[in-house]
Formats: structure tokens, sequence, C-alpha cells
């Protein structure tokens, strides 16, 4: 929200965030909002809903509201954040009724159906783009140990995606924490300029690594599901998610933050057995769950899993050529393992024993790395 205000001002466009970090000075936003002093508001669901807010707006009724993220509206409206469900209701009281538009980059099928029942919107006015990025490389491995997973993370990030810009998003708080301090550790020339994020951190906190991010000064984020909305940052070039993610939604949502520049960029999903334990333990959506633990086991093309899922038709025997199962580099590596000039080694392999080896000189961080695990209540998420 914060971001896009900032930009809006850049651009010398009135506008105002009303969320509940921001301490607001009613008098003074009354006065300037009489004299119609703002062209553009940003609210939370939790803020317009509230009694003050309600009863201004439905006072001096706004031309157009447009609801951004709008499959929250279906994700989040019916467990903690139950303003969403209300919305519907607080529009259709207000009077002259506002032109209303919703927006959101991952809504499947069903969401798309529950929003357009709610806010009663005609099919004929639901617009829907592809799903399909293919500037995004995506890849998927499993890991029988957390201790192998970490070790591919240490690779990635000091190796594969040296002195790139990149998200790595992990499920609960604790697990950002942990592994924040866990690469810090591991950072042995001290070059990667990292931070971590979650909803426990302090709004100032939150606005400087934000700031930092955005101006290229954090080069790697560690985060929970808490960072991203409204952040407009272009040259992210890597995307990793440390741990599955509670469902397709969020995690196409999150790969799409790699890449806005149109240039090649690299989504790494990275998962353990685990990693759906700590979900049902944090009594995440089910049947949100079974999808995306479906889509991470079935193994074909990443991208058509996804348009797939959203509805969209695409033949099965298409190639996207932007994953680990379409990409033309795939067709190479087996030729090669035909051949008769076997690869005997693998650079990836090296790099790791590398860091296996330099590992060994900090045992207690790996340790504490590796224990963490399930157990987690709803209070440490995002
Ligand atoms: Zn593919």
């Amino acid at each position: 929200m914060e971001d896009q205000v900032f930009h809006l001002r850049e651009k010398n466009i009135s506008a105002i965030g009303l969320h509940s970090a921001n301490k607001l000075n009613k008098k003074t936003f009354l006065n300037l909002f009489a004299k119609q002093h703002y062209k553009f508001i940003y609210i939370s669901p939790e803020k317009l809903l509230s009694p003050f807010f309600r009863k201004l707006f439905q006072k001096n009724p706004p031309r157009f509201i447009a609801v951004d993220e709008a499959h929250c509206f279906s994700l989040w409206g019916h467990n903690f954040r139950p303003e969403y469900r209300k919305l519907p209701s607080y529009f259709s009281s207000i009077y002259p009724t506002p032109h209303l538009a919703l927006f959101t980059a991952t809504a499947s099928s069903e969401v798309v159906k529950d929003i357009a029942s709610n806010f009663d919107i005609n099919k004929n006015n639901i617009y829907a783009g592809s799903f399909f990025r293919k500037n995004l490389f995506l890849s998927l491995k499993k890991f029988h140990l957390k201790s192998q997973r970490f070790l591919y993370i240490c690779y990635l990030v000091f190796h594969k995606y040296k002195n790139q810009n990149g998200i790595i998003y992990c499920i609960t708080r604790k697990e950002v924490e942990v592994l924040a301090q866990a690469i810090e550790k591991h950072d042995f020339h001290k070059q990667l300029k990292l931070a971590f994020f979650h909803a426990g951190r302090s709004q100032k906190e939150k606005e400087v690594i934000q700031k930092k991010f955005i101006d290229n000064k954090i080069q790697l984020l560690i985060t929970t599901n808490a960072f991203g909305m409204g952040i407009d940052k272009s040259n992210i070039r890597f995307v990793i998610h440390a741990q599955m993610p509670s469902c397709m939604e969020h995690y196409v949502q999150e790969i799409g933050r790699a890449g806005r520049d149109r240039k090649q960029s690299f989504c790494e999903l990275l998962i353990h057995p685990t990693d759906i334990t700590v979900h049902e333990n944090l009594s995440n959506n089910p049947s949100a769950l079974k999808k995306i633990t479906a889509f991470s086991k079935s193994k074909k093309c990443h991208h058509k899993k996804i348009l797939w899922f959203f509805g969209e038709k695409v033949s099965d025997d298409s190639r996207c050529n932007a994953c680990e199962y379409c990409s033309p580099s795939k067709d190479i590596f087996i030729s090669k393992m035909n051949s008769k000039n076997k690869i005997n080694s693998s650079q990836t392999f090296i790099k790791q024993q590398k860091i296996i080896f330099r590992y060994q000189q900090y045992p207690e961080f790996f340790n504490q790395y590796t224990a963490i695990g399930t157990g987690y209540s709803q209070d440490v998420l995002k």
C-alpha cells in the first residue's frame, strides 16, 4: 500500500494510505478530505469497516472503488481477515453506487466464481489474461533431509544466483529468522546483503527493509508471505520457496514477483515431507493444501499444471521451454548421459561439497537449522 502511495506521490498525484500502522490525524485528514485533496485513498478492509470510515464513505460516496488482490476475499475472508467477506454488503449500502473493479493475478475458477457471485458481477464483465509467464523458469526439488535442502539453498544464494536480487519464502516467522541467521553465518566473505521480514517486525523496521530492498540496498530478502503485496520491484531474478507454500494461489502470486521486467528469472520450489505437517499444524485450508501437494507430486510441465489449475485450456503435448520438464537443456543433459562421454561429476555437486566442508566449521548453526520443523501455532504465521 505504502509503495503504491509513494509512486503516485512521485507523479504529483495526491494519495494516502490508511491502515493499522498509519497513525492518522483525523482532524487534518477530514480537513483535506473535505477539500477533495485526495485523488486516491488506499484503505485496508479492516479500516474501511471501522465505524468512522464506514460512515464517512456512506455520506461521501467515492465514484470508484478498486479492490486489489481480490483473491483474498476467498482465501483469507473465511479465516483470519473476515472483513473481506463483509465488503459486498458494505459496497451495496453506499448510494449512489460507486463503479467497482476487482483485480487479482491469482484466482482459480472457483475463486472467480465466488467473487463474481458475491459482488454480483456479470460473467461478460470478467476478463482474464494468461497465467503463462515464459520468462520464469520453474523447478521443483524434493529433499529427504532438511540439511540437504539448506545446503542447496546455500548453493543457490552463494553461487547460482550470486550478486542477484531475490526472495526466499518460508512458512513461519521462526523459520524465516533461523534461515536468515544460518545463511548469514555461511556467508564467509560477508558479501551478501540480506534481511528478514515478517509480520512480527516493527512498522519502522518493515518500512526500512522494504525501501532498501526496492533500492537494491538489500539483495536477498527472507520472508513469510507477509511480504510482497503491492510491492513493485522489477528486477527480482529469483524466488526460492524454502518450504512448500500453503496453496497454489500463494505459490503463483509469490513466483510472480520475479522477472517483472520480463527478463529471464528463476523460481525454485524446495520441498521436505514435514512441510505438509507444518501447514496441518497451522490449520491451513486442507483442500488447498491437497491441491499444491498434488502439484508437487505430478511429474508434468510445471507451467501447464499452473494453467490447468487456473482453468486455462492448454494441450498436454505442448512444451513450455521454461520448466525442468520442458527445458531444451534437459534433452542435452539426457543425451550426454546416454553418450559414451558420460558426465562424471556435476559442478553443482562439487560446489555443494565445498559448502559441506565449510559448514563443518559451524555445526551448531547447522544443527539449529535442521531442528526446526513442526509444531508452530497460528500466532507465528505471517
Ligand atoms: Zn514445462
